[in-house]
């Protein structure tokens, strides 16, 4: 049973402070729904904690089984077993998928032998044509087939802990079925000995959350979590929205953080 532990975590970027003090505990197999309206920090959580450059960390830690990741570089969190897939995957002209798993593997110490194989079915299971297997990462893909990409990643990664970054903006009803179907069964999934994973899903809407099914919810406002419970937290939110939970006024809605124009689709 592993455990990533966040305690007191308070982070600023560009000098401001966003996080403001987060306590998380997770342990494999839990499925954890991070929700918070535009602005509230659920992007810079994600990447407070695996690294990603230009957020300073204030205060806190985060902890897995008792490793202290932020004094690791990004590389490194990856292959103790923390994986994100980013709200907007980013293009990676000449870098094939196959060579970055097969890479990713062997960092990690694991078998590559099986992973012609292995691409076939996750991509068959996920609904993510052969072709696009030998292709440069994520070049040219729309935005369904970029999740369902990053969604195949983490499937033949298994992290420890997967964070996922609003996986289902930019994505389709049948593409978000699939993907978050599949996430769901990497978090049951304790064949062959092996820890089921563990999930971080930081999420604007509760429509993620119908395949995927979370055992917390925590609600974020202004870097803050203002309120935890059950799934039944998700269904509140559905039918009140954030105003339930923080006066309207305090309510951030900066269009600039939530910077993808797919969002606006599902704007409410
Ligand atoms: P969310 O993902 O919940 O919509 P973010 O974590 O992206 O929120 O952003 C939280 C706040 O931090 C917003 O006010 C946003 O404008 C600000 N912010 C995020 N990244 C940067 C950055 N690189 N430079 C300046 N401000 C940023
Ligand atoms: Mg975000």
């Amino acid at each position: 049973m592993s455990t990533l532990e966040i305690n007191g975590l308070r982070a600023s970027v560009a000098g401001k402070e966003i996080l403001r003090g987060i306590d998380l505990v997770l342990h494999s197999g839990e499925v954890h729904a991070v929700m918070g309206p535009n602005g509230a920090g659920k992007s810079t959580l994600s990447a407070v904690i695996m690294g990603k450059p230009g957020y300073e960390v204030l205060a806190g830690s985060v902890m897995l089984d008792g490793v202290d990741v932020l004094a690791l570089p990004a590389w490194q969190r990856a292959t103790i077993g923390l994986h994100l897939v980013m709200q907007y995957p980013t293009e990676v002209p000449g870098v094939m998928l196959d060579d970055v798993l097969s890479e990713a593997l062997a960092s990690r110490g694991r078998d590559t032998s099986a992973l012609g194989q292995m691409l076939l079915d996750e991509a068959d299971r996920i609904g993510f044509e052969e072709r696009l297997l030998h292709r440069p990462l994520n070049v040219d893909l729309s935005g369904g087939e970029k999740k369902r990409n990053e969604t195949l990643q983490l499937a033949v990664l298994r992290p420890r802990f997967a964070i996922l970054d609003e996986l289902d903006s930019g994505l389709d009803i049948d593409a978000l079925r699939d993907c978050s179907r599949r996430v769901e069964d990497l978090s049951n999934d304790s064949s062959g000995g092996r820890e089921p994973m563990g999930v971080l899903a930081i999420t604007h809407y509760s429509r993620l959350l119908n395949e995927l099914k979370p055992d917390h919810v925590h609600i974020l406002v202004k870097g803050r979590i203002v309120t935890s419970g059950g799934p039944e937290l998700a269904d509140v939110l559905e039918t009140d929205g954030y105003a339930a939970f923080v006066p309207a006024d305090e309510l951030i809605d900066e269009p600039s953080a939530s910077a993808g124009g797919l969002d606006d689709l599902f704007a409410l």
